[in-house]
C-alpha cells in the first residue's frame, strides 16, 4: 500500500458530511468517498445551479443534497468537513459541533492526508495568490518537485494522490480555511501582511487577524516563521516555537532578507549573501517587493539555492488580474487589476504608478472605510470612474477629492476612462471591492475589462 493510502485508511467506515460544493469541498468528497462509509455531500445552492465537477459527484457514490441545510443532514454522520466558504458559525456547522459530530475543515482533513510534510504555507491579506506561484516558480528553478495549491485555485484534497514524500506542497492559506485548524503544522509559515478585509465574516480586525495567526499554532523548533518587518501588526513575533526569520525593507535585525543600497540581501539559515538588485525583480510596484521578499526568505529557508531565487524574482510576471498590463491605446496603458477586492490592494496598486491615473472602482463593499483610498488619489487620481453596487458609498468618500464619474457596467467604465484619460496616463481597473454583484468572480470581472480594451485597440469600443 502506498503511504497515501496507508493514511486515507484512517477514514475508512466515517460517515461523512461534507458542507460547501465549491472546488474544496468538491475535493474533500471525491477522496473520501473510497473510503468512507458513506459521503453525503451538500450545498446551499440547488442542485442545478453547481458546477457540473460537483454534480458528478455522485458517480463516485456521494450523496448529494443541493438547497437543503437543515440539521436532519447530520443524521448518521459522525464527521462534517467544513469547505471554506462556510463559516465555522453557520447554523448548520454549529449544530453538528451541538450534537458531537467531529468538525474539521478542507485543509485540515488535506493536512491529515499528506504524505509529505514539506509544506510551505502562505496567508496575509494581500499577495497571497501572486507569493504562492512566485514560490512554486523557485523550487521548479531549482529542479525540485512541487505542487501549488489551496487557495490559488486547486484545492490540496485535490492533489494528495499526486505527492510524494519528497515533494513540495506551496500551499495558500485563507482565513477562512485556518477558522478550524487542529493539527495543521507547516514546515515553513508565511504571514504576508495584515489589512482589515473580510470584515462581514469575521465581525472585527483582531477576529479576522486572530484568524491569520493560527497558521503558526502547531510549528515547532524545527519549523520557520516568515514575517514582515515593515507590517507593525504581522512582526509581533512573541510565543512564536518556530525560527523567526523577517523580511522587509527596513535592514533586518537577525536572519531574513532585506533591502540594502538598492540591493535584496538575504541571511538565512547561515547563507548570506545578495539575491539580486531589487530592480531586477520583475514583478512591478512596491507591494510585490515586499512579496518577492517573503518568497525568497521562505524558500532560502528550505533550502533552496540563491541563484534559483534569484532567477525566479528576475523572470516571474505575475499572475493575471493583479496589475496585469493590458494594452496601449491612444498612449493610454491599460490595466487589470481585478483582483484587487479591498482597499489595501487597491492602494498597493495606487502606488504602483508614477503618472497620472484614471480609476475605475466598484463592486460589492466588503464594509471597508474607503476614506484612505480617497486621500491617497488625491493629486494623483485624473478622475475616479465608479461602478456597481458600491458606487454612491464610494462618491460619498471621493467626493470632492476628485472628479467622478459613473457608469453602470465595467465596459461603460471603459467608455468613460477614455474620455478622461490623457495620453501618458494609466486606466486602472483596481476596484477595492468585490465582482459579486455583477460578477461569478474576479476573473470573469477582469477578462470583461480586457475585453472592453481589446475592443478599443481594434477600434470598435
Ligand atoms: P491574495 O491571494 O492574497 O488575494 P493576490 O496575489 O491575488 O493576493 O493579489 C491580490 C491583490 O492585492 C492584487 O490587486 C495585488 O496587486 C495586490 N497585492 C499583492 N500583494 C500585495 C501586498 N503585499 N500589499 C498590498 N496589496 C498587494
Amino acid at each position: 500500500m502506498s503511504e497515501f493510502s496507508d493514511k486515507l485508511a484512517a477514514f475508512r467506515g466515517r460517515r461523512v458530511l461534507v458542507v460547501g460544493l465549491g472546488r474544496s469541498g468538491v475535493g474533500a468528497a471525491k477522496v473520501l468517498a473510497p473510503v468512507a462509509a458513506r459521503v453525503v455531500a451538500s450545498d446551499q445552492r440547488p442542485l442545478e445551479e453547481l458546477d457540473p465537477t460537483a454534480r458528478r459527484l455522485s458517480k463516485f457514490g456521494v450523496e448529494l443534497r443541493g438547497g437543503d441545510q437543515g440539521p436532519a443532514l447530520l443524521e448518521q454522520v459522525d464527521l462534517l468537513v467544513r469547505s471554506p466558504g462556510v463559516p465555522w458559525a453557520a447554523p448548520l456547522v454549529a449544530a453538528a459541533r451541538e450534537a458531537g459530530v467531529e468538525v474539521i475543515g478542507e485543509l485540515e482533513l488535506a493536512y491529515r492526508l499528506l504524505v509529505t510534510d514539506r509544506i510551505v504555507a502562505v496567508t496575509g491579506s494581500n499577495g497571497k495568490s501572486t507569493t504562492t506561484a512566485l514560490l512554486g516558480e523557485m523550487f521548479r528553478r531549482a529542479g525540485e518537485e512541487v505542487v501549488v495549491a489551496g487557495n490559488i485555485g486547486v484545492a490540496l484534497t485535490a492533489v494528495l494522490a499526486e505527492l510524494e514524500p519528497t515533494t513540495t506542497v506551496v500551499a495558500e492559506v485563507s482565513s477562512f480555511q485556518l477558522e478550524d485548524v487542529a493539527t495543521f503544522k507547516p514546515h515553513v509559515a508565511v504571514l504576508l501582511n495584515l489589512a482589515p478585509d473580510h470584515l462581514d465574516r469575521h465581525g472585527s480586525p483582531a477576529a479576522y487577524y486572530r484568524m491569520k495567526w493560527r497558521i503558526f499554532e502547531n510549528q515547532g523548533a524545527g519549523d520557520y516563521a516568515v514575517l514582515n518587518a515593515d507590517d507593525p501588526s504581522s512582526a509581533k513575533a512573541d510565543n512564536l516555537r518556530a525560527a523567526v526569520t523577517l523580511f522587509g525593507r527596513r535592514a533586518a535585525p537577525g536572519p531574513g532578507v532585506w533591502l540594502e543600497g538598492g540591493d535584496v540581501k538575504y541571511d538565512v539559515r547561515g547563507r548570506r549573501g545578495t539575491l539580486l538588485a531589487a530592480s531586477g525583480v520583475r514583478l512591478p510596484g512596491p507591494h510585490n517587493l515586499s512579496n518577492a521578499m517573503a518568497a525568497a526568505c521562505a524558500s532560502l529557508a528550505v533550502g533552496v539555492p540563491a541563484a534559483a531565487v534569484a532567477e525566479a524574482l528576475a523572470s516571474f510576471e505575475g499572475l493575471p488580474h493583479r496589475l496585469e498590463f493590458t494594452g496601449e491605446v491612444a498612449r493610454v496603458r491599460y490595466v487589470n487589476d481585478s483582483k484587487a477586492t479591498n482597499v489595501a490592494s487597491a492602494l498597493a496598486a495606487l502606488a504602483s504608478f508614477d503618472g497620472p491615473i484614471v480609476l475605475i472602482a466598484g463592486g460589492k463593499s466588503k464594509g471597508e472605510d474607503f476614506a484612505a483610498l480617497a486621500s491617497a488619489a488625491r493629486g494623483k487620481v485624473r478622475a475616479a470612474i465608479l461602478y456597481g453596487a458600491a458606487q454612491e458609498e464610494l462618491a460619498a468618500a471621493f467626493a470632492g477629492v476628485v472628479p467622478l464619474e459613473r457608469a453602470a457596467t465595467v465596459k461603460e467604465a471603459v467608455a468613460k476612462a477614455v474620455g478622461a484619460a490623457r495620453p501618458g496616463d494609466t486606466v486602472l481597473l483596481s476596484p477595492a471591492c468585490t465582482s459579486w454583484d455583477q460578477y461569478r468572480d474576479f476573473e470573469e470581472r477582469g477578462d470583461d475589462f480586457k475585453r472592453a480594451v481589446a475592443d478599443l485597440s481594434r477600434g470598435a469600443g
